[in-house]
């Protein structure tokens, strides 16, 4: 059954000549034109699709052979049309004249999928912004005021360009912004080559320029300055984004994109955040690692924690105490909070801290010795134990007692230390 629907659309017989096709197509284009009556518009679109069609041998071949589900598949072989028109077009054609033509956009609106049928307009992209944010910002939330730049529909021309009626389509790609040529690269094969169209630069329309609106003379959108208000909620973490529906740049029949704010979290200088729990180092002395010990942190709302330990609690380097309930809190639920990991460090006396008499005191206090059998004979040496000569070579062999264990010894930067008061 011979698909005659373009034919009849242009109001021509299957074996109308090029010259004949021309001519109804332009009668067409002038009675149905949108700016005559903006209810013409789906009309329009397919006179102007049918004349693309029948007026590109390569293209009327293929239709004329296989019909419109030929074209649609690309006549058997290579590409295709821009997704749009072919969702547009073709779904109005098949599904009943008057379907839903809703994405017309742009000349480029969704050239990417064959086939799968878009409703509403296409949407524009996100724009991405990044909020520096500190560690107290995360943890007692804050509203920040963002200045940004966006496009926005001219509001003079409302878009237009110009007055009512100058955007004149481009005659040379017919608005579509692109030069669309079809090669046959085998039997039944064709390949579809893609351009934009150097008249209009892709935009599908061109206008005097005496008619170009003055405002924003002729791009139809203008910039605007915008203030976001956003919103950093409690426990919100680094890298987390903040979208804005619809804050995106505006273009003419372009759904505006969202603007998405991005929190960077500024490093802190007394805690490091692990998921909602805080953790810092502290240092203490050996005094206060024997006989207890009181210190402050300045928590991040401003409280000063008061951390105890009794005496009698010995505390060794790189015990790790916990303040539950102490952490961050946690994002959308607020009350409800990690906790804070202190890792201690024990500093030790200098050399010669004391005199000998008060060693001899100190060791009394202390646990004992162990008891050590120093034997006697010939095959017995005394040794020097020094510190490190650095210069007499062989300091690298110092490094073997490095720990190389975790996280802090990768040289970057000082440790984190919870402030002394
Ligand atoms: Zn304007
Ligand atoms: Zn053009």
């Amino acid at each position: 059954m011979a698909d005659n629907t373009l034919y009849e659309i242009l109001g021509v017989t299957r074996g109308a000549s090029d010259s004949e096709i021309k001519k109804s197509y332009h009668k067409l284009a002038k009675e149905y034109h949108p700016d005559k009556n903006a209810d013409h518009g789906d009309k329009f679109k397919e006179i102007s699709f049918a004349y693309e069609v029948l007026s590109t041998p390569e293209k009327r071949e293929t239709y004329d052979r296989y019909g419109l589900q030929g074209l649609k598949e690309g006549g058997g072989g290579g590409g295709g049309f821009p997704g749009d028109m072919f969702g547009d077009i073709f779904g109005g054609l098949f599904g009943g004249m008057g379907g839903g033509f809703g994405g017309m956009g742009g000349p480029f609106g969704g050239m990417g999928g064959m086939g799968g049928r878009r409703r509403g307009p296409r949407r524009g992209e996100d724009t991405f912004h990044q909020l520096r944010v500190t560690l107290e910002d995360l943890y007692n939330g804050k509203t920040s005021k963002l200045q940004l730049k966006k496009t926005v529909i001219c509001k003079k021309c409302h878009g237009q360009g110009g007055k009512a009626g100058a955007m004149q389509t481009c005659q040379s790609c017919r608005g579509r912004g692109v030069k669309v040529t079809m090669r046959q690269i085998g039997p039944g094969m064709m390949q579809q080559l893609q351009s934009v169209c150097p008249s209009c630069h892709g935009e599908g329309e061109t206008i005097n320029d005496k008619d170009r609106c003055k405002e924003c003379k002729g791009k139809k959108v203008s910039d605007e300055t915008k203030i976001l208000e956003v919103h950093v909620d409690k426990g919100m973490k680094d890298g987390q984004k903040i979208p804005f529906r619809g804050e995106g740049d505006q273009m003419p029949n372009v759904e505006a994109g969202d603007v998405i704010i991005v929190l960077e979290a500024k490093e802190h200088d007394t805690f490091e955040r692990k998921g909602n729990d805080l953790t810092c180092s502290y240092t203490i002395g050996l005094t206060e690692a024997l006989c207890g010990f009181n210190f402050t942190v300045k928590q991040l709302d401003g409280r000063d924690l008061v951390i105890k330990s009794p005496p009698g609690k010995v505390i060794k380097p790189g015990d790790v105490k916990v303040v539950y309930g102490e952490g961050m809190p946690m994002y959308r639920n607020p009350y409800e909070k990690g906790n804070l990991f202190i890792k201690f460090d024990v500093k030790f006396p200098e050399n010669s801290f004391a005199v000998e008499g008060n060693l001899k005191k100190l060791e009394k206090l202390l646990p004992p010795r162990p008891k050590i059998e120093i034997p006697v004979g010939e095959d017995v040496e005394e040794v020097n134990l020094t510190d490190i000569d650095p210069t007499r070579g062989g300091a690298s062999n110092s490094n073997a007692y490095d720990e190389d264990s975790d996280d802090d010894n990768d040289g970057q930067g000082p440790r984190v230390q919870c402030a002394h008061q």
